[in-house]
């Protein structure tokens, strides 16, 4: 037999084995999976696609404090920013709180008579009451007339300074002349006053509301003179105080429009003198 040596046979086929490994690691290389590409950032179909979360830009790299820091660009506004409301768009309606002022309300009246000084009252916040109420009410405390004699009220009355002023303008023209007249002397106060009170005429529940349920009216019950003693509001007393009463009720018919007394149902015995408007000026009178 020819046969090869057995040491050529071992040596071809380790050579054609290296051979064989040569050959196969190549195309295992080959064989393995490629990473997939990755996307693209442009592409020619559509504008560039920040893929950067706008919340979350970049940090800038830090350095050190001797290396200026460009100046970083304004950041642009965003759209949301700059957009302007189309002008179809009806504005939405502006909710506007009612311009009520706080107390006290102005009240021009009241500010002549605090320059003039001949009565001393106090401003009151305004009266919300129900049905009732005033918007600029005062508490009367007394009146002077200039160069005249003081005249308090005994209970400080809560009322309107148009009815301050009425009583005013009525004791400096009336009062104190028809006191020194029938009296002998001027009176000094006001007894039994009253003023504002949330109730219905002659205190009927459900009758039409006083002028008091306004701050526009004044009640008085007496007269103090300056020896202390009191003339009642009454229809029986002396000559002397049934005649000065009975002027002074006259005369109050005008600076007030109603003026009430004894003999009219519950007014025997006080005075009641309000500012209530009647007829087409307001100054009609109804005096009883
Ligand atoms: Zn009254």
């Amino acid at each position: 037999m020819n046969q090869l040596p057995r040491p050529d046979v071992q040596y071809v086929v380790t050579i054609l084995i290296a051979l064989l490994v040569a050959l196969l690691v190549p195309i295992g290389a080959l064989a393995m999976p490629l990473p997939e590409p990755r996307p693209a950032r442009l592409t020619k179909a559509g504008p560039p696609q920040d893929i950067k979360s706008p919340e979350k830009p970049a940090e800038p790299v830090s350095a050190p404090e001797s290396v200026p820091m460009p100046v970083p660009r304004p950041k642009e506004p965003a759209a949301a920013e700059t957009a302007k409301p189309k002008p179809t768009e009806p504005a939405a309606p502006a909710v506007v709180e009612a311009d009520v002022p706080l107390d006290p309300i102005p009240e021009p009246l009241c500010d002549e008579l605090e320059a003039a000084g001949e009565i001393e009252f106090e401003r009151l916040p305004r009266i919300v009451e129900g049905q009732c109420g005033a918007l600029t009410p005062i508490r009367l405390k007394s009146i002077t007339p200039k160069g005249g004699q003081k005249v308090s009220l005994e209970n400080p009355a809560v009322t309107s300074c148009r009815v301050a002023k009425a009583t005013l303008d009525w004791l400096a023209a009336s009062v104190q002349p028809a006191a020194q007249k029938h009296l002998g002397g001027p009176i000094v106060a006001f007894r039994q006053t009253g003023g504002y009170e949330c109730r219905g005429r002659n205190r009927v529940v459900g009758a039409k509301l006083s002028e008091h349920a306004s701050a526009n009216a004044l009640d008085i019950g007496g007269f103090e003179r300056a020896n202390g003693v009191v003339v009642p509001v009454s229809d029986k007393g002396g000559e002397a105080e049934l005649g000065f009463l009975s002027e002074i009720r006259g005369t109050a018919c005008g600076p007030f429009t109603t003026v009430l007394g004894p003999g009219v149902s519950s007014h025997d015995e006080h005075f009641h003198l309000d500012l209530a408007r009647r007829g087409r000026d307001g100054r009609t009178t109804y005096c009883r």
